[in-house]
């Protein structure tokens, strides 16, 4: 099994708090688009066998038309071995999601739908500067069940600019109100070079204290919990059997196949990364000179990605794949390293496999500190 990343680097305006690779000059989107088609033929032998998951992510891919997303979809279909049940996922942004696009999924097979809406209230959505109100965004997930998708996700963020508890609890309410079968939630960061990092330096905006963020993620793990809602990795949230699969497989080390300007493969031996700046990506395609970077990942590299993705999920890290897989050098220090965490109660060891317990989640990124391997 393998997956299919595409990457739609357009918005059609940035958010003051992001600090990923997109332009809002929507000009090139059909040679993007030609491009992309183009990589997913040279690179049709990056990975072998069944395609099980498809993901478009941004960016925004919603701002593409049914022209271009058909374009794609069949040069992926040309290409490659797409499993029947492939689970096809678009990212949108709630303002593009009318009721006619939406049947335009739907058609075009895309079968989950994820919906950027970060929160419901309008006073931090247009602090945040997003583009879409609360009620678009409540719209959006009734006209898109009407349109046949079944497989939603919405995606929220805690501890936004001077929130308070209350504010953050009626989020996660009215999230659980639209019935999603997904909730991805995210703890906002001020990155450094973006609008709302400067606003916090100029002391326009005030950060929420670190006891109020741990409890607004406290409170969103044991909300959706009694919500019948599985916490199966540590921002992610899903009724059962609707854990995103694509995502799932980032986590379960099965090759990928990222197209685009700035995605990511990985092929269980090397990661590359194609060059993030729509020029020259086109102009690389186009020239028959891919502009990417590749490296070499060594055993202790592997071991520590498998660390980092693996404990972030409810099924931990699997002790014997641990022990097959790795030097017993590696194995051995994992072993040594997991055991004060489970005797302090931050980690536990159940079915063969050390996950994080409760306490855990809460420093998990002091324990990935403590099990990453550093000669
Ligand atoms: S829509 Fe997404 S990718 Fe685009 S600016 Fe906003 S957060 Fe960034």
């Amino acid at each position: 099994m393998a997956g299919i990343y595409i990457h739609i680097p357009f918005c059609k305006q940035r958010c003051l708090y992001c600090a990923f690779y997109s332009s809002t000059l929507h000009s090139r989107q059909q040679e993007y688009c030609d491009a992309l088609c183009r990589e997913l033929e040279m690179r049709r032998n990056y990975i072998i066998g069944i395609v099980d998951t498809v993901y478009f992510g941004g960016g925004t891919p919603s701002t593409l038309t049914r022209g271009q997303l058909q374009m794609i979809l069949d040069t992926i279909k040309r290409n490659y071995t797409l499993s029947p049940s492939a689970e096809i996922t678009i990212e949108a942004n709630p303002d593009d999601l009318t009721p006619e696009y939406l049947t335009t999924l739907r058609s075009l097979s895309f079968n989950r739908l994820s919906m950027g809406i970060q929160s419901f209230d309008d006073t931090q959505l247009k602090a945040l500067g997003r583009r879409h109100t609360a009620e678009r965004a409540r719209q959006a997930v009734e006209d898109a069940r009407v349109a046949g998708f079944n497989n939603i996700s919405i995606d929220l963020m805690f501890a936004l600019p001077s929130s308070t508890h209350a504010q953050w609890q009626e989020s996660i309410q009215q999230a659980i109100s639209l019935h999603p079968t997904h909730i991805s939630a995210y703890n906002l960061t001020y990155e450094e070079e973006t609008p709302l990092y400067r606003a916090l330096q100029q002391g326009k905006i005030n950060a929420i204290d670190e006891d109020e963020n741990l409890k607004q993620f406290e409170t969103l793990i044991d909300t959706l919990s009694a919500a019948g809602y599985r916490h199966y990795e540590i921002s992610n949230f899903a009724l059962p059997g609707y854990e995103s699969r694509h995502n799932s497989s980032y986590w379960h080390d099965i090759p990928y196949l990222g197209c685009g300007a700035s995605a990511h493969s990985y092929n269980g031996k090397e990661r590359s990364w194609n060059v993030a700046d729509i020029e020259l990506y086109i102009r690389g395609i186009e020239t028959g000179n891919p502009d990417f970077e590749i490296e070499h990942l060594s055993e202790n590299e592997r071991y520590n990605d498998a660390i980092v993705t693996r404990l972030r999920t409810a099924d931990g890290l699997p002790l014997e794949w641990f022990r097959h897989k790795f030097n017993k050098k590696l194995y051995d220090y994992l072993c040594r390293n997991i055991a004060p965490h489970i005797a302090d109660g931050t980690l536990q060891e159940s079915n063969g496999c050390a996950s994080l317990t409760h306490e855990g989640i809460f420093i998990s990124d002091s324990i990935m500190r403590d099990l990453i391997y550093i000669e």
